[in-house]
């Protein structure tokens, strides 16, 4: 990838310049330490303990996910979460199945640091692991006062949620946020030229069928998220 700048090789993954690791496997933007420290900090006042269960991912870890539900060896759930027979799927289908829960390597907003996966640790039942599904931010779920309270507070410390409901692209994803300040910097510069320039140079599973629909995925799943003013 010599032929890309500092600032592509962040838009698509391929580079961890940008990131601070707060453990062995979670890492921020280093422009966001400040923001989501303070974001912590308020949650923390109202009794939430506000944690990232995940946060920047490479190119390489969304290929591998990539690969591994194109190929079986992972389940691709619909939305009611169900696994998915991919036999019966055409190429077309499988691109769609998997692409309502996994972004294609080169275009997930993890890759830019600046985009969390988040829960209340302290809100989760005692033996129960986190799933990460809709339900346990919804009214009847676990989650539901984090959901309340992100929804009061998120905005004022620069965070929104790009996947706050279904817009007929990804899934609604009630746990994943944002850092607007550095999260619209990004939007701005990426572009589906630049997504197809890393796809192409990469041996992801699908490749000639991705390419030919690729604007029409760009305009469905990437650009098609919520509205900031
Ligand atoms: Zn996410």
């Amino acid at each position: 990838m010599g032929n890309m700048s500092e600032l592509e090789l962040i838009l698509t993954g391929q580079t961890e310049q940008h990131i601070q690791w707060l453990s062995s496997n979670i890492g921020i933007h280093h422009e966001m330490l400040s923001g989501f420290s303070k974001l912590q900090a308020e949650a923390e006042l109202a009794g939430i303990e506000l944690t990232i269960a995940s946060g920047f991912r490479s190119f390489e870890r969304q290929l591998a996910i990539w690969q591994n539900k194109f190929l079986g060896k992972t389940a691709i759930k619909n939305v009611s979460n169900q696994t998915i027979d991919i036999e019966q799927l055409s190429v077309d289908e499988k691109i769609h199945a998997i692409m309502l829960f996994s972004a294609l390597p080169g275009a997930s907003r993890h890759h830019w640091g600046c985009d969390i996966d988040v829960y209340a640790k302290n809100l989760l039942p005692q033996g129960q692991s986190l799933a990460l599904e809709p339900w346990e931010y919804q009214a009847s779920g676990h989650f539901y006062p984090l959901t309340l309270w992100l929804a009061e507070h998120a905005q004022r410390f620069g965070f929104f949620l790009p996947y706050d409901k279904f817009r007929g692209g990804v899934a609604q994803e009630p746990w994943h946020l944002s850092y607007l300040p550095l999260s619209q910097h990004y939007q701005q510069a990426y572009s589906q030229e630049l997504l197809a320039k890393t796809l192409v140079n990469s041996d992801i599973q699908g490749k000639r069928q991705l390419m030919s629909i690729l604007p029409e995925l760009y305009q469905r799943y990437i650009v098609n998220i919520a509205t900031t003013e």
